[in-house]
């Protein structure tokens, strides 16, 4: 850890208000991360296999629809299950593009989504 008197004067606010907002920001930053394992069963159940290509002999995987890179959290409302090759084809692309570019059904995606999204929402 470096001296503290080294640091240039613009690096870090040390005001007792910036320290409360950046402390805020972190547990906003922890709470949006929030998806929990009864919730991801929960999302399993509702999808009966992978949100994408409806593949259901495999193993699911957690796919953010927003991908992290772009803003998205693991939160009940942005994660599918999402099977292994869906998974990686989409990687961190925007998801209705590659449902398109993929020959997949980008509207029954985004009904199917709505719908499990709003029986989460009456479940709770
Ligand atoms: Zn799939």
């Amino acid at each position: 850890m470096p001296v503290r008197d080294s640091v240039s004067p613009v690096a870090v606010k040390r005001t007792r208000r910036a320290r409360i907002a950046r402390r805020r920001a972190r547990r906003v930053a922890a709470a949006d991360n929030d998806l929990n394992d009864a919730q991801w069963a929960t999302l399993v159940a509702a999808w009966g296999g992978c949100a994408y290509c409806g593949a259901s002999e495999t193993a699911l995987q957690r796919d953010c629809v927003l991908p992290i890179s772009r803003g998205g959290r693991y939160t009940v409302t942005n994660v599918v299950p999402a099977c292994r090759s869906c998974n990686a084809s989409k990687c961190n692309q925007e998801v209705t593009s590659w449902l398109r570019r993929k020959g997949l059904d980008e509207p029954a995606f985004l009904t199917a989504h709505a719908t499990v999204l709003a029986g989460l929402a009456e479940a709770t």
